[in-house]
């Protein structure tokens, strides 16, 4: 597990930037990028110039790894992306929030985004009263999603919502943490989308 962890760390020091993969960890002086911004490996200190395409590349893995999505997935997503109206990029960035891990995460029911798709996983949440325990479904304006009836007393999510107080929820979601539930008020705007991504390099690379 320790070897696990390390290597999400790993990952952001290669990007250069934090891009919040465990937990409570990251909002603390612990974080790896506080401590040593510079990439993993005997060569790390000393930054590379990309070429356009590396560049593109960086872009495209370093979105992946923030929503822990894998390559046929993420292609998945952009062809969805490039087949509705407006702008393909921000098109994709909205699809990727709209997946239930990642809306449990931005509620704050997952200390990350790894932990919140174990517990949609382990079916913890219902999305408009129904159980659904696939993290990549994709949520619509006005989707209530529940902790459970039966799961209220999940130890890991009371610690969670305890623990992410202080993490903002996002304009277009809204908690209600009473009764361990949150609304859709309306699908992610790249306003909205405090990812450090620019998503146009994604669509050139795919474009070519
Ligand atoms: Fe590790 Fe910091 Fe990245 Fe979190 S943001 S995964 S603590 S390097």
């Amino acid at each position: 597990m320790a070897r696990y962890t390390d290597e999400q760390c790993r990952i952001c020091r290669r990007e250069g930037q934090k891009l919040f993969l465990k937990g409570s960890r990251c909002y603390s002086d612990k974080c790896s990028i506080s401590r040593r911004n510079y990439a993993p490996g005997q060569h790390g200190q000393k930054r590379a110039k990309l070429s356009e395409y590396g560049t593109q590349l960086r872009e495209k893995q370093k979105t992946k790894s923030y929503y822990g999505v894998g390559e046929k997935q993420f292609r998945g997503y952009f062809e969805m992306a490039s087949n509705k109206k407006g702008i393909t990029g921000e098109n994709l960035l909205q699809i990727l929030e709209s997946r239930l891990d990642n809306v449990v995460y931005r509620l704050g029911f997952g200390a990350s985004r790894a932990q919140a798709r174990q517990l949609v996983n382990h079916g913890q949440f219902a999305v408009n009263g129904q159980k659904v325990d696939i993290p990549s479904y994709l949520v619509k304006a006005g989707d209530v999603i529940t902790v459970r009836e039966n799961k209220k007393d999940n130890g890991a999510i009371k610690a969670n919502i305890e623990v992410n107080s202080a993490r903002p929820v996002p304009a277009w979601l809204e908690l209600n943490n009473e009764n361990l539930s949150g609304k859709v008020i309306r699908l992610a705007s790249r306003e909205d989308v405090d990812i450090p991504v620019e998503e146009h390099l994604i669509v050139e690379l795919y474009s070519k």
